[in-house]
């Protein structure tokens, strides 16, 4: 095994992997370009020259083609089962995996006051949710793990486009333990399940959740504030990306669809990475196709207003604000 500071990967499966191909990059999430180097050279010294391919990399959905290439090798993601045969070049990805001990779970327990929990993580911590899930019943809690879905590799997997591994349990449970850092996952997976979510940071070794639903209250206002600010507006950018997993070019063309409908003005723009860029374009408000995190967590970036779809349904009047979901790839 490799390490990369707190998390470690399969090296032989690396090397097996690249051996697949003639011409092979490497791809890697932000967090790990500092290794970047290091494992071009391991693999050099297996009698490989792999070339690094210094892009975005948010997910399994992150890739475009390339020419000239005929492997990509991506350390740090898992893959999305439903793109597998898809993926052009093929890719291999290398999960990583950081591990840590169940029992440190204990610390979770005063948290959980109610007995029906449903489990649910991220990767690189959703190998061990089998293990959390004994550690849990053997205390006298009743566990549910949602099956996965097309886009996730693990039962009780989501990701920021995609809960309905926890949605498809939501009903059985009192209380959802989300096992991994940050706070977009929690906060989605409250919003999506209008269950109370605790969290476990296995980095951290800490428990938290408790301001899931300020948070969740304050992504809220915000939203509700770029729907007004695009209230007045008359032009409007549709962006779809080439994005093999965020690629959804029918919604696109059925948005602008809709805008003209109303008598407004709407057109297709094609972009991989959206940034402040798009507030120079004579447009007066954008609608996000990619992933869905474009428009929530960025959204003050930009000067102008970018919705989601469910976004624009809202402020057509084509649905009610009551009925606000956050945007899901399925
Ligand atoms: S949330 Fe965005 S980056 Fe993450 S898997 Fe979904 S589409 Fe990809």
């Amino acid at each position: 095994m490799m390490k990369l500071t707190y998390y470690e990967f399969d090296e032989e499966k690396l090397v097996r992997e690249a051996r697949k191909g003639k011409k092979v990059a490497l791809k890697l999430p932000e967090g790990f370009m500092p290794h970047a180097e290091s494992i071009l050279h391991f693999l050099h010294q297996h009698g490989m020259d792999v070339t690094l391919l210094a892009e975005s990399c948010y997910g399994a959905c992150d890739f475009v083609t390339h020419d000239g290439i005929d492997r990509i090798l991506c350390i740090g993601e898992a893959e999305m089962p439903y793109l597998r045969k898809i993926y052009r070049p093929p890719v291999s990805f290398i999960e990583v995996r950081y591990e840590f001990d169940e029992r440190l779970l204990e610390k979770v327990l005063p948290h959980l006051s109610e007995k029906k929990v449903g489990l649910a993580g991220i990767a690189p911590f959703i190998h061990a949710i089998s293990k959390c899930k004994i550690f849990l019943e053997e205390r006298g809690y009743e566990v549910f793990i949602g099956k996965r879905s097309r886009r996730g590799a693990y039962d009780g997997q989501v990701l920021g486009c995609d809960f309905s591994p926890a949605s498809s349990i939501a009903h059985l449970v009192d209380t959802f333990l989300f096992i991994g850092d940050g706070t977009f996952h929690p906060i989605g997976l409250h919003m999506a399940t209008g269950k109370p979510v605790v969290i476990f940071n296995p980095l951290e070794r800490s428990v938290g959740g408790s301001d899931i639903p300020a948070l969740a209250d304050r992504i809220m206002r915000q939203r509700y504030a770029a729907i007004a600010r695009a209230g007045d507006a008359e032009r409007f950018g549709i962006l779809v990306t080439e994005k093999i997993g965020q690629r959804r070019m029918q919604l696109a063309k059925k948005l602008k669809r809709e805008v003209e409908k109303k008598g407004k003005r709407a057109y297709l723009i094609m972009v991989n990475n959206i940034t402040e860029a798009v507030d120079y374009l004579d447009f007066d408000c954008f609608v996000s196709t990619a992933c869905p995190r474009v428009a929530i967590d960025d959204t003050l970036r930009y000067k102008k207003p970018v919705l989601t779809p469910v976004e624009l349904e809202i402020l057509l009047g084509e649905r009610e604000w009551t009925q606000y979901v956050f945007d899901q790839i399925f």
